[in-house]
């Protein structure tokens, strides 16, 4: 696209190198910094993937242009023509002597925050001015690490003959009972927003057989923690014929290969963020629950058996067990209707957590097949029957026993990203507080 004056870009900052000197090139992006210098002016300008400079010499070009140049708001969009040339700065050794510049549109200030991040902005401002935090290269990163990660999962789960699908987010009964749902109304009926693909995902193994959806879910929870929030991105998978260990196997070498790729393929992203994630090592450790109240008695105390860990179990677990882990065999009374009891222990369940350190990631585990057993779950899970009727005629048409997962994709940013609070890896978070923008 070409600007009133004629420009149009050609090069991004990075492309700006000694392949280029003594070329022309016209770049484009946001100021991010005026100095003049005597009959020199300096103008920094970055654009989606980094930063170049451009020299405007008083002489070489108009006066006209020299003070259009000096006087344009910083964080204006602008696109400059000039040659490319050796400059005397050690980070950017390459530069552009300007011969033509256009301002495209002009920032309006003051600013709610400054891009640069030398003037700091707490998260709330930050998450006020989202598309404008984004241009400081931190913010950024953290988010090309999140797209990296969605497409190494992709490719794994295909390589695996996964197929990807997407189920209805307005449904009309809950999944797994009723208290963490948003109400819609739905032309004058009931529905609600789903918080998880779980019985569609189930359902549809009875035909795709293997399939993975990546989507956003919603659950009306007050949370106030730095791991949830009432809008989320999950990765979900389930498996005909799979039990526990098979996607626990699928969802280890989901972060293993994915983890490698992103280390490889954004290694500019993580030295702007100044962290690297090591890569986790397979076999991931498995522990059972009941293994994990016995570390957490030797530690002081534990809850009694039967009771869910809280986060102060889990953060003391976490100083056992750093890196990624498993927790399987909960007890069935902490899980929903349609896991599995377990094989050989009626008091616990066919069910597992991805843990990292002290942060869950991913619940999962092998299902109910049999509509007998999934009535009798239903019933003393005290849920409604009826409403459950969609779902259970489905089990009466040959569904195989199956397995699968859901992972959060916001939390298993945090942990790639090494960053505290999951409203940093989300670009528009939802909580009781945050409604907009
Ligand atoms: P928690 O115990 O941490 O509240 P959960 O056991 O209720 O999580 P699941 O229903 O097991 O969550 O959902 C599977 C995964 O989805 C979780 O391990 C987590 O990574 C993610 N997840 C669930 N709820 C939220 C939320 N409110 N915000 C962000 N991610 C979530
Ligand atoms: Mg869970």
């Amino acid at each position: 696209m070409k600007g009133r004056k004629g420009l149009e870009r050609s090069h991004y900052s990075v492309e700006i190198d000694g392949s280029l000197e003594g070329r022309e090139v016209t770049i484009g992006g946001w100021i991010e910094d005026v100095r003049p210098l005597g009959s020199l002016l300096f103008l920094t300008v970055r654009d989606c993937k980094g930063l170049c400079q451009a020299v405007f010499k008083r002489g070489s070009v108009s006066d006209k242009l020299f003070v259009e140049a000096l006087s344009v708001p910083k964080q204006s969009f602008v696109l400059i023509k000039g040659e490319v040339k050796r400059s005397k700065s050690k980070a950017l050794p390459y530069e552009v002597d300007a011969k033509e510049f256009e301002v495209l549109n002009v920032a309006k200030h003051p600013l709610p925050l400054d891009p640069t991040g030398r003037v700091p902005a707490n998260l709330d401002v930050r998450l006020d001015a989202r598309p404008l935090a984004l241009r400081n290269p931190v913010e950024a990163a953290v988010f090309k690490v999140k797209a990296g990660l969605l497409r190494a999962a992709r490719r794994v789960l295909e390589e695996e003959g996964f197929i990807e699908v997407d189920t209805a987010k307005i449904i009309g009964a809950a999944a797994e009972g009723g208290a963490e749902l948003f109400e819609v109304d739905y032309f004058g009926k009931k529905a609600y927003l789903a918080q998880s693909p779980q019985l569609y995902k189930e359902q549809l193994t009875l035909s795709l057989e293997k399939v993975y959806e990546i989507a956003h879910y919603f659950r009306a929870e007050r949370s106030h923690t730095t791991r949830h929030l009432n809008e989320f991105l999950s990765l979900d998978i389930e498996a005909a014929l799979y039990d526990k260990f098979d996607v626990m196997k699928v969802l280890e070498k989901i972060i293993v290969e994915s983890v490698k790729e992103v280390r490889d393929l954004h290694k500019a992203e993580f030295e702007i963020i100044g962290y690297e994630p090591s890569v986790p090592k397979a076999p991931f450790e498995i522990i059972t629950y009941r293994k994990a109240l016995e570390e957490l008695a030797a530690k002081g105390t534990a809850p009694s058996f039967g009771d869910d860990l809280d986060s102060e179990d889990l953060r003391r677990l976490g100083e056992i067990h750093k890196g990624y882990y498993f927790i399987i065999d909960w007890p069935l009374k902490l899980k929903p209707f349609y896991i599995r009891p377990h094989e050989t222990d009626e008091f616990l369940s066919e069910s597992f957590d991805l843990m990292y350190s002290w942060l869950e990631l991913a619940s999962g585990g092998q299902r109910i097949h049999e509509r007998w057993l999934l009535e009798k779950r239903l019933k003393e899970a005290g849920l409604d029957m009826k409403s459950f009727e969609h779902h259970l005629k489905v089990f009466d048409w040959g569904m195989p026993p199956h397995s699968g997962w859901g992972l959060g994709v916001d939390r298993w940013t945090m942990v790639v990203t090494n960053r505290r609070n999951i409203r940093e890896t989300v670009l528009y978070p939802r909580d009781d507080q945050r409604l907009v923008p």
